[in-house]
């Protein structure tokens, strides 16, 4: 047996589902999409180095990998069939590698997303996954389509993930934190929660959505930039978590929740007469013009984005 066919073994386990005619072992998988929808495709990749360094423990990075590529198809508001893996790894390293499938294995089976194929190459590590979901037909949830008059709302608290990466690079090291808010805080970092059922359930009630990867203000920008509109964000309303408040202090857990990525909650803009599901936060209102407005009420001016 070769070297990758070994690695081929770790995850081919991973490869039954509901949508899955054929997985892992022939030349290729076959899905079945259900009529009346369309097919979602999403690609992400994560470079060691340029995405993520060595201190992550395997069992993180498969996991963080599989959620963030299942967080564009909650974006969508597209139910997962199922992904694929490209995997390029410096040498056959069999604790690495198993703990890289038992984070793939834990996230495949919270994101419904089972593992139907991919490749396995030697060189720099990199992973790459490709998601696929479905959405019936013009159900899509999109960043163009945010009106003036709607609300802009997001899920979750927002600023965690990036707080939670600072203290894993050791950022924070003299800073007294709550052994268990440190625990949620750097947790929110290693394992994100992408929200794809809340994606599926906003399908026919948004009129637009994305996620958070990259900062609520740059997220933002995209939504406003595709959408020809402007947001209007009061930073009082922006869903900060207690943990990282009593970590880092109001100011600066809102600076993490304004720049800091990788929370994949999501954004929606949502009609003035839909009522506001439960765990949605109405943080600003969609007006004519362009960019993202906030209020930053702690410095008492204003700061403004343009994607
Ligand atoms: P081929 O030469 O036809 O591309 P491979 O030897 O690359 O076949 O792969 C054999 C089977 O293993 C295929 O079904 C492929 O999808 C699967 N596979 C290879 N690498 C991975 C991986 N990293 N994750 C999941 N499946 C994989
Ligand atoms: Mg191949």
């Amino acid at each position: 047996m070769g070297e990758f066919d070994v690695i081929t073994r770790y995850f081919s386990s991973l490869g039954s589902g509901e949508y899955v005619d054929l997985s892992v072992g022939d030349d290729g998988a076959a899905l079945t999409v259900p009529p009346n929808s369309e097919l979602i495709v999403s690609t992400d990749s994560s470079v060691l180095d340029t995405h993520f360094t060595d201190d992550l423990f395997p069992e993180d990075l498969g996991y963080k990998a599989v959620a963030s590529a299942a967080s564009d198809l909650a974006a969508m508001g597209a139910e997962p069939l199922g992904m694929t893996l490209a995997l390029t790894v410096p040498s056959v390293d069999d604790l690495w590698l198993h703990g890289l499938s038992q984070g793939l294995t834990r996230a495949c089976h919270e994101y419904r997303l089972p593992l139907v194929g991919g490749d396995t190459t030697r060189g720099p590590l990199s992973l790459t996954l490709t998601v696929m979901g479905f959405c019936p037909r013009n159900q899509k949830l999109l960043r163009s389509g945010a009106q003036v008059g709607d609300r802009v709302c997001v899920s979750g608290y927002l600023g965690d993930a990036a707080f939670g990466l600072a203290v894993m690079q050791g950022k924070y090291r003299g800073l007294e934190i709550d052994f268990e808010d440190q625990e949620y805080l750097v947790s929110r970092f290693t394992h994100p929660t992408a929200r794809v059922d809340l994606g599926c359930r906003m399908r026919k009630l948004a009129t637009s959505c994305i996620d958070l990867s990259d900062g609520l203000l740059q997220d933002a920008g995209h939504v406003t930039h595709a959408s020809g509109v402007r947001f209007s964000i009061q930073s009082g309303a922006v869903p900060l978590s207690s943990a990282l408040i009593s970590a880092v202090g109001e100011a600066q857990a809102l600076e993490f929740a304004l720049n800091g990525g990788e929370d994949y909650e999501l954004l929606f803009t949502l009609p003035p007469e839909t009522d506001v599901p439960d765990e949605l936060t109405v943080i600003g209102t969609v007006e004519a013009g362009e960019g993202v407005h906030c209020d930053v009420m702690s410095r008492g001016q204003g700061y403004d984005h343009f994607h």
